[in-house]
């Protein structure tokens, strides 16, 4: 199953994609974060990419397209997976598609989560993720639920990202506006897509997403060896 979660910053799509890799192993493919690890590790195209992403705009198409094109061949995306943040522009819908058909898949389904612009603000000035592995948390939505340990990894950092100041966050919600929601209409036309509405707690949107993709039974893959505590290694 592969599938696009498409909506503006703080919408809720990169909790809901770990969500689904959890409970139904759907690999997450998260542009955001792909170019925040290149920023990280210091490649040339990394720290291009950080400096444009910090001041809101976007990355440019070329660069999103290649990365996303090397992630489509991992093993890990074998049983489906959920593309986070990617495509954001008309241009990158098209690269997809040639993509897909060059690999002779299609996608399932366009998820847009929809949230009124005062509650993205909020939910994005409060946002934090675990420094080891990149889970998302609240400070009043989401906490971890022991103090300062992180629920995934039982990691005891945490990170705010540079891009989610106010001036930074108005730019992208502009951004947002002119740029990804023309895609709207190129995946309604199609009839694949699924709007949900994003302005409910957590769990409400992930049944509701479970329930119109028809996935509440779908279960990921099961490891040859038994329940070994996933976070050991
Ligand atoms: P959010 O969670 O707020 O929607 P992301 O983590 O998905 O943000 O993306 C953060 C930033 O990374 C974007 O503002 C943009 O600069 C860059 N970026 C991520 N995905 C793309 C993409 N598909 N095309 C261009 N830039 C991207
Ligand atoms: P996106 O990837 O679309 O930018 P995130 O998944 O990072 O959005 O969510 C933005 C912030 O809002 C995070 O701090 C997250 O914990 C919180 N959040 C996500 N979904 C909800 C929800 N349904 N209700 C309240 N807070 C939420
Ligand atoms: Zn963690």
């Amino acid at each position: 199953m592969i599938i696009i979660l498409l909506g503006p910053p703080g919408a809720g799509k990169g909790t809901q994609a770990q969500r689904l890799e959890r409970e139904h192993g759907l690999k997450q493919l998260s542009t955001g974060d792909m170019l925040r690890s290149a920023a990280k590790s210091g490649t040339d195209v990394g720290l291009r990419a950080k400096e444009v992403m910090d001041r809101g705009e976007l990355v440019s198409d070329d660069i999103v397209v290649q990365i996303i094109a090397e992630a489509l061949t991992r093993d890990e995306c074998v049983n489906g997976y959920i593309l986070d943040g990617f495509p954001r522009t008309v241009a990158q819908a098209g690269a997809l598609d040639a993509m897909l058909e060059q690999r002779g898949t299609k996608l399932n389904a366009v998820v847009e989560i929809v949230v009124p612009e005062d509650v993205l603000v909020e939910r994005i000035s409060g946002r934090f993720a675990c420094a080891k592995c990149g889970a998302t948390y609240h400070d009043k939505f989401h906490l971890p639920k022991k103090d300062c340990v992180c629920d995934e990894c039982g990691g005891t950092e945490f990170v705010r990202r540079d891009d989610d100041r106010p001036d930074a966050v108005r730019q992208r919600l502009k951004v947002y506006k002119a740029q990804t929601e023309p895609l709207l209409p190129y995946y309604r036309e199609r009839g694949i897509l699924i709007r949900i509405d994003g302005n409910r707690p957590m769990d409400e949107v992930a049944a509701e997403i479970d329930r119109q993709l028809g996935i509440e039974n779908l279960k990921p893959p099961k490891c040859d060896d038994g329940d070994a505590a996933g976070t050991a290694g």
